[in-house]
């Protein structure tokens, strides 16, 4: 709920220009920047069940068209489908005049309490019974479409490479290519081999499947039932367009045509940045572990901001620092972050020659490079700086002017009663101190009366630490870091 509420009020601007809540954001450690979900990298890890928790390779699941063998939905509510065990008086093998009891299987749904008895199937003697798959009419058609769009990908790939053989032979003849083709070349030509075709591996062009095209009519089969028009409709024996659509193989009318569904795999996914391609969160492998092996949310690493008062003359800002390290935060209007940005980048611009000779002798990694180069720091300024100007504010916090210390995070410190520690700050801005927490004064300039909604900004200056620093044995030196948050107050 908490959540919820802030997200809807506070919110930090993304280096792609979008406005996001803290809690949806990544703080990337190596370009020191804020990532959302529409600025990164999405990749499948891994696909599982999320009823049995099984694991399912990509292929197998492009086999079993992303769905758990195990595993079913009732196809009139969408809910999980229960196991259930029966008892029932079968002939015995041995002696067919006397009865033994047997267990049979079947499955029923908790919540609307539809069973796979009322759709006619029978039950099944294991528990993981075969249920009968949905039959598709289409499937010889749909199967030579497939089949035809496959011949079509592999003649493209041939061409494809067809082409860049065409551009490596025309290399070997400018005697430019790389010497081991060159010597098998030669060592061709000397033994009198015929060096075309590409040393002898000529390939034949794949074929293309040939399929019927498609013919439109004029009237269908599927006439609708003349019933309809005289039999008074009960709408609990037709399927809702919902229903039908779930199973689009079939698409049933009638409700006892409903066939138990086949649970969809669910995909656990893992981000990267963009830019400096590091993993900025990536989950265990094991479906049902809920740990991340990298976890770069920006919740832990960027400060955090709630309205902690909201009136015009007693407006009152909580920060919080959640990373592990101490950081001093300042409060910038957007004016003063103008100008900063802009000394920046020109600083930065003017040392772009001396950064281009130091990258042409040195042989560092290529990420580490591209983040921290003069270039892309500048590039990075003006981007942000662009995007805060474009926000509308109309109303202005009168911001602390001094740096202000926000502690490191420390669990323990959570349950201590001792007294704040000493630290100078000043009491018209700092109200409240406890922990990693602290509580400013900002009190609020509005500029247009008649507005009902009001919205004002600052930019966040904090030192945040690169990643790979923090092993050395010196104290990891922070780097300042701007990040625009907008803030709604709604009515004043
Ligand atoms: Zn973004
Ligand atoms: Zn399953
Ligand atoms: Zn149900
Ligand atoms: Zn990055």
């Amino acid at each position: 709920m908490t959540h919820l509420f802030k997200s809807e009020k506070v919110q930090y601007l993304c280096t792609c220009g979008s406005l996001k809540p803290l809690c949806r954001t990544f703080f990337c450690r190596h370009c020191l920047a804020l990532k959302c979900g529409d600025c990164v990298f999405h990749e499948v890890d891994i696909l599982y069940c999320s009823n049995c928790l099984e694991n399912v390779p990509p292929g197998e699941a492009r086999v079993k068209k992303n769905q758990c063998s195990e595993c079913f939905e009732c196809p009139v509510c969408d809910q999980l489908l229960l196991t259930r065990a029966t008892n029932i008086q079968v002939p015995s093998t041995e002696d067919p005049s006397k009865l033994v009891p047997k267990k049979m299987f079947y499955l029923v749904c908790g919540f609307c309490r539809w069973t796979t008895r009322e759709a006619g199937l029978p039950d099944q003697p294991s528990a993981t019974g075969s249920w009968p798959d949905s039959d598709n009419a289409n499937s010889a058609r749909v199967a030579a479409l497939l089949e035809h769009y496959r011949s079509l990908a592999q003649l493209d790939k041939f061409e494809k490479e067809q082409k860049r053989q065409l551009k490596r032979r025309s290399n070997y003849l400018s005697f430019t290519a790389d010497k081991y083709s060159l010597s098998a070349l030669a060592a061709r030509k000397r033994s009198g081999l015929p060096f075309s075709g590409s040393l002898g591996m000529k390939k034949e062009t794949p074929q293309i499947y040939k399929v019927e095209s498609a013919v439109a009519f004029e009237e269908t089969d599927d006439m609708l039932d003349p019933e309809i028009f005289t039999k008074v409709l009960n709408l609990s024996f037709v399927t809702t367009i919902d229903q039908r659509i779930r199973q689009s193989e079939r698409q049933p009318v009638k409700s006892e045509d409903l066939i138990p569904i086949h649970k969809f795999l669910s995909v656990r996914r893992s981000q990267r940045c963009r830019f400096c391609e590091h993993n900025l969160s990536k989950p265990e492998y094991n479906p049902s572990s809920i740990k991340f092996k990298i976890h770069l949310g920006a919740f832990y690493h960027v400060p955090d901001v709630i309205i902690f008062r909201n009136s015009r003359d007693d407006m009152q800002l909580r920060l919080c620092n959640r990373s592990q390290y101490p950081t001093h935060v300042r409060l910038l209007s957007l004016d003063q972050f103008s100008s900063i940005a802009h000394s920046k980048i020109e600083e930065l611009e003017s040392s772009f020659g001396e950064a281009e000779k130091e990258k042409k002798s040195s042989s560092s990694m290529v990420g580490h490079e591209l983040c921290e180069s003069p270039a892309t720091q500048a590039a990075n300024f003006r981007s942000c700086l662009t995007n805060a100007l474009k926000e509308k504010v109309n109303a202005f916090f009168q911001l602390p002017s001094e740096q202000i210390l926000l502690p490191a995070r420390d669990d323990l410190a959570e349950y201590e009663l001792t007294a704040p520690q000493n630290l100078k700050d000043d009491p018209k801005a700092v109200l409240w101190r406890k922990g990693n927490k602290v509580v400013v004064s900002t009190p609020l300039t509005v500029l247009d009366d008649e507005l009902e909604e009001k919205r004002a900004g600052f930019v966040f200056e904090f030192g945040a630490v690169r990643a790979g620093f923090e092993t050395k044995e010196v104290q990891p030196q922070p780097t300042n870091v701007y990040i625009p948050v907008f803030i709604s107050l709604g009515k004043i």
